[in-house]
């Protein structure tokens, strides 16, 4: 049994059960930045402030939130036709945003909404990490709820003008606006026999056919319509196949994932699926397999080398999970979610000077991405007031204040007077309740 990954999840569990999850891992992430990149970039969006968070939840939904964090549900990102579809329902949210229409949804957002959520990471086994109250959190309390809310608080009005707004961003950045045309078909395959049976006047929901029937006029209207180039399309298709596939191989049943991807698809996202699906069944020599398989088709992937190197812990191979780890490290110049897998490993392994260099990669993951994880493994891995500072810091990203100021108050009577140890466990000691 591997014992940090027992005492992560009994840590991390022991922080609200209930609060919504969010999923954290570095190929989704940059896949969708990449897909969203022109969207934000034609709504005046640096694409470096543009930050993408994907909720762990079935909903077909998305949202913006001050116009530069992105949320994307699970249930979207599985189930969407395409990627430019993907990109048309960001346009939409942006448009919202642009128009002010989420000022009135922040105003009903209680206090206690703001609050955290857990993050996610969907390597070394699911790995369950605390909230990061940096993380714009928040508006996520229930998922159910909020997708309820976000779906229903728009006025008819506000989801032609983002519809409208949609297609004009979409235009800009020169993708072809069709895709939300493709989305509002989809949504109405999926609502389409609720919405049959409601009195379109007696709710405030614009119905799907309506909203369809008025993006097509705005398309129509257009002087000049932007297709994409069918390379670059087939490229981005394939692309978004390996990011669904990863997702339904880790969040959905195995009945699903061989219905989806039957052994006789050799394709590569049938193959990372089924991989990814056999890993969690503990099937660990079908999974490595399958990885390898993966390897040699593609050997400069840095997430094909994260698999490989999650395989490997689960085995407690950690020698070949470090080697595995330090490869998807260097491909993916080196992404703050494998710094800190590969330091959990590294933790656990304590050979000579393991301990060490997990100590450095989680500081450098605290000053890029700081994370409750980073902290946390920080403390295991070190000493004194280092370690009793960043459980400090662990508890306060948790919000858990008490604790937080427990830890200070021992790291400051261990550290030096003007050590960082000193001067941050300090400002733990100010937070006001
Ligand atoms: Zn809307």
């Amino acid at each position: 049994m591997k014992k940090i990954f027992i005492i992560l999840i009994s840590v991390f569990l022991a922080f609200n059960a209930n609060a919504a999850t969010l999923i954290n891992d570095t190929e989704i992430e940059s896949e969708i930045t990449k897909i969203v990149a022109p969207i934000a970039n034609a709504a005046n969006i640096p694409e470096n402030r543009l930050k993408i968070y994907i909720v762990n939840d079935d909903s077909f939904n998305a949202f913006v939130r001050g116009g530069e964090d992105v949320f994307i549900y699970t249930g979207l990102l599985k189930q969407i036709k395409s990627p430019n579809a993907l990109r048309a329902v960001v346009a939409h949210e942006m448009g919202h945003t642009i128009g002010g229409h989420m000022i009135q949804i922040s105003d009903r957002m209680s206090a206690e909404m703001m609050r955290t959520m857990i993050i996610q990471a969907l390597g070394i086994g699911l790995m369950v990490a605390g909230g990061n109250p940096s993380a714009g959190a928040g508006v996520l309390a229930g998922s159910t709820g909020l997708a309820q809310q976000s779906m229903l608080s728009f006025s008819r009005d506000e989801e032609r003008m983002a519809d409208d707004m949609a297609v004009g961003l979409m235009v800009k950045a020169n993708q072809d606006p069709n895709g939300l045309i493709e989305v509002f078909n989809q949504m109405h395959d999926i609502n389409g026999a609720f919405e049959t049976r409601v009195n379109p006047n007696k709710i405030n929901h614009p119905l799907t056919t309506e909203r369809l029937n008025n993006a097509k006029l705005k398309i129509k209207n257009l002087s000049n319509v932007p297709k994409s180039p069918v390379d670059k399309t087939a490229k981005e298709n394939k692309d978004y196949e390996m990011l669904r596939a990863k997702l339904i191989g880790y969040l959905d049943s195995d009945k699903t994932i061989l219905t989806k991807y039957p052994y006789k698809d050799k394709s590569n996202a049938a193959i990372y699926a089924r991989a990814i699906a056999n890993m969690r069944a503990g099937n660990l020599d079908v999974a490595k397999t399958g990885t390898q398989t993966l390897l040699k088709r593609h050997p400069k992937s840095p997430y094909f080398y994260e698999l490989l190197g999650d395989i490997e812990y689960q085995y407690g191979h950690y020698d070949d999970s470090v080697d595995a780890y330090e490869q998807s490290l260097n491909l993916s110049n080196n992404a703050p979610q494998i710094e800190t897998a590969l330091a959990v490993v590294l933790a656990e392994r304590n050979k000579s000077g393991d301990k060490e260099r997990a100590g450095e990669l989680c500081r450098r993951v605290i000053l890029k991405e700081p994370s409750p994880l980073a902290y946390w493994i920080l403390a295991r891995v070190s000493d004194g007031a280092t370690s009793d500072w960043a459980m400090a810091e662990f508890y306060k990203m948790n919000n858990d204040e008490k604790n937080a100021k427990k830890y200070a108050k021992m790291a400051r009577t261990k550290a030096k007077k003007d050590s960082p140890e000193y001067i941050k466990s300090g400002d733990i000691l100010k937070l006001k309740k």
